[in-house]
């Protein structure tokens, strides 16, 4: 077997004997497949589990009409090979599901990652055994596993939750969350569609699915800001182009707080005079991708005023677009303004309800009752359907985390240290859980950026931490307390400047579908300071000799 055929680097157990693995890594997703190859480039003993029947994370399973990147595909892509990036033609500015699923599956059979895998393998719990310095996993299966360090890249979104609504189970026609959108093709002709929630993943399916269905009931709680994607495709010039700059590009992601070619206005928003700003906003409103989020002035993040006036900005371009001024006023969000949530990105949204066959249904308003086998009954009447899509979210962060039975060092509980929320080192580590290694954690600065960017310098660094220890002849890490306490204060106090902290999303932990998730208490999930403060506090960190950290 291929597994046997790798080399097996690594340390012996105190009991003389090795274990299983030396790295088991969680997840085939974009962390996973970046993970795998570089500790097996080193020779490494290692293996990643993958709990779904194919690599590709949230690629492979968000399978909905309309998901896409809103990332531009170029800055998306991995950047640690030039043959790779010099052969990849991205097709659009914001690639689909398909062909990014096809990139991911590139990627894993180009530098032949596959063997490296096991699909259909769950891991249901995790035990730390002190005694030899190893983890003992359980899989779904019965079977066990011993590993010396866990990798842990198991997707910041990928526990969908669904509402608890009486009767969801009586429904006679086909219904299901977006992360479960059925592979197989799904006939959406004349067909009557209710879609539930109005996040990043709904704005996408609706806006997709509206022309193709026969009619569309949109259930929407709470309205979200959202501004044009304008994607377009990329011609061969234009890739050789993109081609060209790669360098120039990584540079820029690697500058920027949000890992992506836009760079924050510094002008300074009291500097100029509401004509100037004007005149930006105009211009952001027109370009590509997050530009309008992550282009504009900082002081939309943290100063109350400015974001009022650049909200009140967007409310006037969503009433331009809606014909009708009552549906226009309830698609406008009242109770947070632009950008302290994570802006979804539309293509024809807002027209959408311009349309005959979409209806608006406020769900705020007219609460939904049930689900009946026939439809949605809500406070104002039934609405029959004959399909209905969750795009209800995420237990974001966390949620996979708390699925494993996660125990460390005696036997203290993972998803109970996090009963209130995270506490981290860097979002990498976490005290009494040693060896386990957390990619794109919570409280990480890789879970708030451009994904794979964040993605590829946390690999780099957890890899480099990994030789460090395999150098010195360790078999155990952990960061120590007062590290992990003075990180997650730093987390925190970042929220008290933001915006965000008063907003009802996944950054801060507010999902109305999961226990203890409500509104009102804030969960630390994100590092707010931005890509490169926190790489440069990662490579200090390393250069100290991964202060912070204690190896045994
Ligand atoms: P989300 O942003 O959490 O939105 C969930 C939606 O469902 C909200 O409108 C929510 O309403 C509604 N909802 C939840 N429970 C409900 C209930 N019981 N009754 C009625 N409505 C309910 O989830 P998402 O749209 O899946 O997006 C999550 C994240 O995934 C995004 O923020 C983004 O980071 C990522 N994403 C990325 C892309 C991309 O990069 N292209 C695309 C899609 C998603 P309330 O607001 O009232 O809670």
């Amino acid at each position: 077997m291929a597994d046997q055929a790798t080399a097996t680097k690594g340390t012996t157990l105190g009991t003389g004997t090795r274990p299983d693995w030396e790295v088991v890594v969680i997840g085939a997703g974009v962390g996973g497949i970046y993970q795998i190859k570089r500790l097996t480039d080193l020779g490494i003993k290692a293996v990643v589990l993958e709990a779904a029947d194919d690599l590709g994370g949230t690629w492979y399973m968000n399978r909905y009409p309309g998901a896409r990147f809103d990332s531009e595909s170029y800055t998306y892509g991995y950047s640690f090979s030039r043959e790779l990036l010099d052969e990849w033609h991205w097709k659009e500015r914001f690639s689909g599901q398909p062909e990014n699923l096809r990139y991911l599956n590139h990627v894993a059979d180009k530098f032949d990652l596959r063997q490296h895998m096991r699909f259909n393998t769950k891991v249901v719990a995790m035990r730390w055994d002190e005694p030899t310095h190893t983890w003992e996993l359980s899989l779904e299966d019965g079977s066990t596993m011993a590993t010396r360090f866990v990798i842990a890249a198991l997707g910041l979104l990928s526990i969908p939750t669904y509402p608890r609504y009486e009767g969801m189970d009586s429904f006679q026609g086909p219904s299901f969350h977006t992360f479960h959108w059925p592979h197989e093709p799904l006939d959406l002709t004349g067909k009557r569609v209710g879609v539930v929630g109005t996040g990043a993943t709904g704005i996408q399916v609706i806006a997709d699915i509206a022309s193709k269905v026969g009619e569309l009931k949109v259930f929407q709680r709470r309205p979200n800001w959202s501004s044009p994607l304008h994607n377009g495709p990329i011609s061969d010039e234009e890739m050789a182009q993109i081609r060209a700059r790669y360098d120039e590009i990584f540079e820029t992601c690697a500058r920027t707080p949000g890992g992506f070619e836009h760079e924050p206005d510094r002008r300074g928003f009291y500097t100029l005079t509401p004509e100037e700003r004007k005149e930006l906003w105009d211009e952001l409103y027109e370009t590509p991708g997050f530009a309008i989020w992550l282009r504009n002035f900082r002081e939309i993040f943290f100063d109350e005023e400015a974001n009022a006036e650049f909200s009140a900005y967007v409310a006037d371009r969503i009433r331009q677009r809606v014909k009708d001024p009552v549906v226009a006023e309830k698609l406008i969000p009242k109770d947070h303004g632009f950008g302290v949530q994570r802006v979804p990105m539309e293509t024809h949204y807002f027209e959408v309800y311009n349309q005959d066959n979409v209806e608006l249904v406020d769900v705020s308003e007219t609460p939904i009752e049930r689900v009946t086998p026939t439809g949605i009954q809500t406070s104002a009447g039934h609405y029959d359907l004959d399909i209905i899509v969750y795009a209800t979210g995420f237990d974001a962060i966390t949620g996979a985390y708390d699925k494993i039975d996660i125990q460390g060092v005696n036997g203290e509980k993972l998803a109970q240290k996090w009963v209130d929320g995270p506490s981290t080192y860097l979002g990498i580590l976490v005290n009494g859980f040693p060896n386990f290694v957390m990619l794109a954690g919570p409280q990480s600065g890789s879970a708030s950026t451009n994904f794979p960017r964040g993605i590829e310098s946390g690999v780099n660094w957890i890899t480099s931490m990994l030789e460090y220890v395999w150098e010195h002849d360790k078999t155990r890490l952990e960061p120590t307390p007062e590290a992990q306490e003075e990180w997650t204060e730093h987390v925190k106090k970042m929220y008290g400047m933001m915006l965000m902290r008063k907003a009802k999303s996944w950054f801060t932990g507010y999902n109305s579908n999961v226990e203890g998730h409500e509104h009102g208490k804030i969960r630390y999930f994100v590092y707010n300071g931005g890509a490169p403060k926190f790489v440069q506090k990662l490579s200090e960190i390393a250069d100290a000799g991964y202060s912070g950290v204690e190896f045994d």
